[in-house]
């Protein structure tokens, strides 16, 4: 039996993807040869990236307007990144600050220029997402966070900051990292999208950025590798790509096409977290820890009420073979991470355990 993976990430992808790659580690396309030691100029490593930047604009549909890029650096250096290349001479970069991944995103773009955190949810441990966000000075670019992975809150709808950003002719920015391809959504509301691959892409090692090509101005003085427009001329082969992790998410995007794309996965998504936090509700022995209304489906977080029944919900849990639902060591408690690859069944073993607690209690 398999272990059910709550991970936050890196995390859980689908067994089939992890049967084929680990038969390309030992022979891909036939050729005697290992994934890991064949030429990222090859034609058959080629046929991959175009295969992966062609099914991320199709399953994410993808205006022509856009380009898709594979870097490296992770989500982290893309906090610094976006700043550097969508920040003007003497303007404003402003920001929603939801949590840890939003704090390092200001962090890194004060580096760079000034910024303006126009809303903060930090006043109640981030618990909710800032709403009726009034902006009061123009801005170059509006950046958020759509799915706060450590606190276990997410945009249910990105209109309100689409619409914010419009009223000042500001881009819109968002690090996408653990809930793109989760769910449908509208992707020319944004100027740039920026995901690690861990979470429901692929290992870590590849960086998504879907990027509207006007956007960019042709700055010259920027460092080679930081400019987005060297990666849009090279399609992603300035340097050495990381070669095995564009791979797996090539299979992981074959996947998500396969099963019938992102409607279907939103679906099987919402199924999983509201049996969840059906549960977490329910049972009196423990309590989520954000507001209801901006519940992520993506992770949930909640802690035990009786900190005395830690220890045999962990034995129950490893019993189980449950793994990896310990929270964030910036809030504790736990953390169910229903990434896509996660199935329902790993969910109903997880309420099972919940319910064994109850009762022995
Ligand atoms: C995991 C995560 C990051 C960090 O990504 P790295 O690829 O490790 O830099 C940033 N933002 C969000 C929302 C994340 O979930």
């Amino acid at each position: 039996m398999k272990t059910h993976n709550f991970s936050a990430g890196p995390s859980i992808l689908p067994q089939e993807v992890i049967r084929q790659a680990s038969k390309a580690i030992m022979n891909i396309n036939n050729l005697d040869l290992s994934i890991l030691e064949i030429s990222h100029r090859s034609k058959d490593f080629v046929d991959i990236i175009d295969e992966a930047r062609e099914l991320t604009k199709k399953i994410l549909k993808i205006p022509q307007e856009y380009e898709v890029l594979f870097l490296q650096g992770g989500a982290s250096l893309q906090f610094y990144m976006s700043a550097l290349n969508l920040l003007e001479t003497g303007g404003i970069g402003g920001y929603i600050d939801t949590g840890t991944w939003s704090t390092k995103a200001i962090k890194e773009a004060n580096k760079v220029g000034k910024v303006h955190v126009i809303a903060s949810s930090r006043d109640e441990g981030y618990k909710y997402l800032p709403k009726n966000i009034k902006l009061d000075k123009n801005i170059d670019y509006l950046h958020f966070t759509s799915n706060n992975t450590i606190y276990g809150t997410q945009f249910k709808s990105f209109s309100e900051l689409y619409n914010l950003a419009q009223s000042r002719n500001a881009k819109l920015i968002c690090d996408m990292s653990s809930d793109i391809f989760s769910k449908v959504f509208d992707i020319s509301q944004f100027d740039l999208i920026y995901a690690g691959a861990q979470k429901n892409l692929g290992p870590a090692g590849a960086t998504l950025i879907i990027i509207k090509k006007e956007i960019l101005k042709n700055n010259n003085a920027l460092p080679t590798y930081l400019n987005y427009s060297t990666h849009i001329e090279k399609e992603s082969m300035f340097n050495t790509p990381p070669v095995f992790s564009i791979y797996v998410a090539m299979l992981t995007l074959r996947w998500i096409q396969e099963n019938g794309g992102l409607a279907s996965i939103e679906k099987k998504n919402k199924n999983k977290a509201n049996a969840m936090y059906d549960e977490i509700d329910r049972n009196p022995l423990f309590s989520g820890y954000t507001e209801n209304t901006d519940r992520s489906i993506m992770n949930a977080t909640f802690k035990l009420n009786n900190h005395k029944l830690e220890s045999e919900f962990k034995k129950l849990c490893h019993e189980s073979r449950i793994s990896g639902i310990y929270g964030h060591r910036s809030i504790g408690g736990y953390r169910a991470s229903m990434y896509n690859a996660l199935e329902i069944d790993s969910v109903n073993k997880l309420i099972e355990i919940m319910q064994i607690i109850e009762k022995i209690s």
